[in-house]
């Protein structure tokens, strides 16, 4: 192929020995260029982790029913979207009880709760072991100062070490924020609070009496409380009103003991006076 002239075989040798240096040169070059990045090389595809197996993170699942069934061809969320919207729907919750927020219910905790205190371990007794009691109302009675809500917050922290939803209001300012957003002109979606008010694992009524009593406020307080009661639903109460003061619709219901523990703290001696913890 070379002909017979030996130049010319060379020539070619010569050539070609050229364009293979040529050729290690280039592939160096590219090679100091891209270091990390190998250009021949396809790049690894992404390992996608399944966080769900088992709706595959599609966070809803089919109704696995027969044909004739109402529920067939609907969907319902995963378990995985439950617990996420739970999670939401607890924070949104403790975000509205500002137990995490205001000074003086932050640090409200049993470990923190003077057990010492004249008079108060009845109250404790009952709110520590609330959760696990046969009733579903707690009523705490008592004056500024006796400890009524520092256990009824405690309480709250332990529903919600127990994954419950909690809900704190303090009864004036519940029914001025209802009040606001039942109003004609009001942008709130004012069934959304209620409904929670009314679902909520455990709801906690702080000062209930304080309010001014109108017929509106006496009505919502009631449909509140009568709904909690028919349904079983875990409620505490801290008062200044005896039940004899109370609104007798609202006072029948707190008055069965089968559903309902009161605890009179009266007696208990100002708690401040104890406590680091400045929760009345
Ligand atoms: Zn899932």
């Amino acid at each position: 192929m070379f002909g017979e002239d030996p130049d010319h075989i060379k020539y070619e040798i010569a050539k070609a020995y050229e364009e293979l240096r040529k050729k290690r040169k280039d592939r160096d070059k590219a090679k100091d260029n891209g270091k990390d990045k190998d250009t021949h090389k396809e790049p690894p595809r992404p390992v996608k982790e399944v966080n769900c197996t088992i709706c595959n993170d599609a966070l809803y699942l089919r109704y696995d029913v027969p044909v004739w069934h109402s529920n067939f061809g609907k969907t319902k969320f995963c378990a995985c979207k439950e617990k996420e919207l739970r999670e939401q729907q607890k924070q949104y919750l403790l975000k509205l009880s500002c137990i995490g927020t205001t000074a003086q219910l932050i640090n409200a905790t049993f470990d923190s709760f003077n057990g010492l205190a004249n008079g108060v371990q009845e109250a404790l007794e009952a709110a520590q072991k609330f959760q696990s009691s046969k009733q579903n109302f707690l009523v705490l009675k008592g004056h500024n100062g006796c400890g009524k809500t520092h256990l009824a917050v405690a309480t709250a922290r332990q529903y919600l070490e127990n994954d419950k939803t909690v809900l704190f209001q303090v009864v004036p300012d519940l029914l001025d924020h209802l009040r606001a957003t039942f109003a004609p002109n009001s942008d709130t979606r004012y069934d959304k609070l209620f409904t929670m008010m009314k679902e909520v694992d455990l709801l906690i009524l702080d000062d209930l009496g304080a309010q001014n009593p109108t017929a509106w406020t006496g009505e919502k307080l009631f449909q509140l409380i009568n709904h909690r009661y028919n349904n079983l639903l875990d409620t505490i109460i801290t008062t200044n009103l005896s039940l004899d003061d109370m609104e007798n619709r609202i006072s029948s219901r707190l008055r069965d003991s089968h559903y309902s523990r009161y605890v009179n703290m009266d007696h208990v001696d100002d708690y401040r006076y104890y406590a680091s913890v400045d929760a009345d």
